[in-house]
Parts: C-alpha cells; sequence; structure tokens
C-alpha cells in the first residue's frame, strides 16, 4: 500500500488528528490564545450549521481553534489534507517539486501551489542559529552562482546570478547556505565567523578570499589548491571541498529542472528547501515519513508575511 494512500492525505477529519498528534504532545490540546493545557473540548463538525472540521474550543478562555492557528499553514485556503500531501511529496522528492505539477497532483490552482510550497518552505527553514561544526568537526566551505537575478542588469560571467555560500558539517552531515551579496573577504569572512564554531577545522579552495579565514579556528584552515586542478591534497586526503560541491550540484538541478523563475525575494526559501533535505537525507537514517514528519513539527511558531487578498487570516 502505497503511503499516500493513508485517510489523513484524503479525509480532513483524518489530517487534523494527524497534526494534532504531531504538534501536540501526549495528544492533549493546547489553546493557542492562552496556552491552556489539556483544557479544551473538540466541536462536532456540522456542514449544515457551518461548523468546521478540527474546531476545539477552550474550556479556559472560551475561544475557538485549530491546530492550524500559529502554524504555517494557518489562513491557507486549501484543506489540511492536502497540505498533508503536498508536505509529503516536498519532503520525499529530491529535486523538489514544481508548482504546475503541485497543482495537477492535488488539483489546485498553480497559484495556490505555488503559495503552498512557500509556506512548506518557512517550515522547513531551520530557525536555529546555532553555528554549525564543532569540536574534532571539520567543515566545508564554499560559494556558487546560480540562476538569473533579475535586479541586476544581464552581462557576461556571474554579476547578473545569485551568490550563495554553503556550508556542511562532514561530521553531522548538515548543510546551510545563505545569498550573499558579494563573494570577497570583506562579505564571506565575518558570515563563515558568525555561522561556524571556533573549534572547528574549516576546508576551502585556494580563492584568495578564504586566505585569512584559518586564524579564526582552532584546529586551522585546510586548503585545496583547485587552481591547481586539485581535488584532494596528496599529503592530506581529509583537505577537500567535495561534500559541499555535492551538495551545490543536487542544489543546482534541483533549481534548473523545477525551479526555473526564481525572484531575488524568493531565493533563501529555495535553499532551506535543499539544506533542509540535505540535513534529513536517507544516508543520514532518516526516512520520507520521519522527513515529513520533521517539517510539520517544524510548521509551528512560523508565519507567511505574503500579503494577498485572497489569502485571510484564520
Ligand atoms: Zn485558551
Amino acid at each position: 500500500m502505497s503511503i499516500l494512500s493513508k485517510p489523513y492525505f484524503h479525509d480532513e477529519e483524518a489530517a487534523h488528528t494527524f497534526l494534532e498528534g504531531i504538534l501536540w504532545p501526549l495528544s492533549k490540546p493546547i489553546c493557542p490564545n492562552c496556552g491552556g493545557f489539556d483544557k479544551a473540548y473538540k466541536i462536532k463538525a456540522n456542514v449544515a450549521k457551518k461548523v468546521r472540521v478540527g474546531l476545539w474550543k477552550c474550556a479556559h478562555c472560551r475561544k475557538q481553534f485549530t491546530i492550524k492557528v500559529a502554524t504555517v499553514f494557518e489562513g491557507a485556503h486549501i484543506p489540511l489534507h492536502k497540505c498533508l500531501q503536498a508536505t509529503y511529496l516536498l519532503a520525499s522528492s529530491k529535486k523538489g517539486i514544481s508548482s504546475n505539477q503541485l497543482a495537477r497532483t492535488l488539483e489546485i490552482t498553480v497559484k495556490s501551489a505555488w503559495f503552498l510550497s512557500h509556506r512548506i518552505r518557512e517550515a522547513m527553514r531551520d530557525s536555529g542559529v546555532a553555528p554549525i561544526g564543532g569540536e574534532g568537526n571539520i567543515v566545508e566551505v564554499d560559494e556558487t552562482y546560480i540562476g538569473n537575478d533579475k535586479s541586476k542588469p544581464k552581462r557576461r560571467g556571474y554579476q547578473h546570478k545569485y551568490k550563495v555560500l554553503g556550508l556542511v558539517d562532514r561530521a553531522t552531515g548538515k548543510a546551510r547556505s545563505m545569498v550573499v551579496a558579494d563573494v570577497n573577504a570583506k562579505t564571506l569572512l565575518p558570515i563563515v565567523r558568525e555561522n561556524v564554531a571556533r573549534e572547528s577545522r574549516v576546508m576551502t579552495d585556494d580563492a584568495g578570499y578564504y586566505k585569512k579565514l584559518g586564524r579564526h579556528f582552532k584546529a586551522g584552515h585546510g586548503v585545496v589548491r583547485h587552481s591547481a586542478d586539485e581535488y584532494v591534497r596528496a599529503d592530506d586526503e581529509t583537505v577537500h571541498t567535495n561534500t559541499i560541491e555535492g551538495f551545490f550540484s543536487i542544489f543546482k538541478r534541483g533549481m534548473r529542472g523545477t525551479y526555473q523563475h526564481c525572484g531575488p525575494q524568493h531565493i533563501h526559501r529555495y535553499l532551506a528547501e535543499f539544506d533542509f533535505r540535505y540535513s534529513n537525507r536517507v544516508a543520514l537514517g532518516v526516512d520520507d515519513p520521519e522527513r515529513a514528519a520533521k517539517i510539520l513539527f517544524g510548521a509551528r511558531g512560523k508565519r507567511l508575511t505574503y500579503r494577498r487578498t485572497n489569502i485571510a487570516q484564520a
């Protein structure tokens, strides 16, 4: 039986129960208005009386709510079971899934699919600011150019492309990437210092802007000489940036194949999506259902701020 035949992907009541199970510890309701724990009772859905599925009423503050309140799905005018299907599809497709394909699969408009997938990307976003790496860990650092930043004049070379800095912690397998304004020491070094723990060992290629990076890291700085066609150092095979380059190649294949048009205001969301899937990949012991559950867990406490007249605040 395919996992996509599970009731919570098709039935609204089951979808609410499923998400409640993920977001409410001990399956006891928590009121998003007053924080009251296990003090709410369920209101039976009734189409004739316009009582929605998944509605609860807090016995403490008397306010009504659903599990979608204070999550990225709040205000989405798409049934929750379709939101869960979309979450699973985005969690399990290695290169991502286009809004066109999502719209066809869920039988919703392309515009709705686009907004829904951005809600899910927001849930994937790592809200932690703790640096990656640490004592005994190696962190690879590299940058790449991607896409076509339409806010910049189109020229030869890289100037019109997005500049992306990527970090991968080899020990944990986790990736973190971000759009940067410039590729030079002044811009890159503070970002790397902020995002990588001081105890780590860092690896980069021999680009000039990383030259002074080593002095900030206690375990030093390995440099692979790409300019001399060197991809692994002969005298120390831990010195390479092949892991972060592998991450960039997955990201580029996905962006090219699935997300062709991406504006400057959205590129960070796609990076969050690829960071998330890479950091929770099968090789690290995370399977598709678990990855989808992690997204749903991250849906809490985040709201999307897109202004759109036909998305009302629930
Ligand atoms: Zn309450």
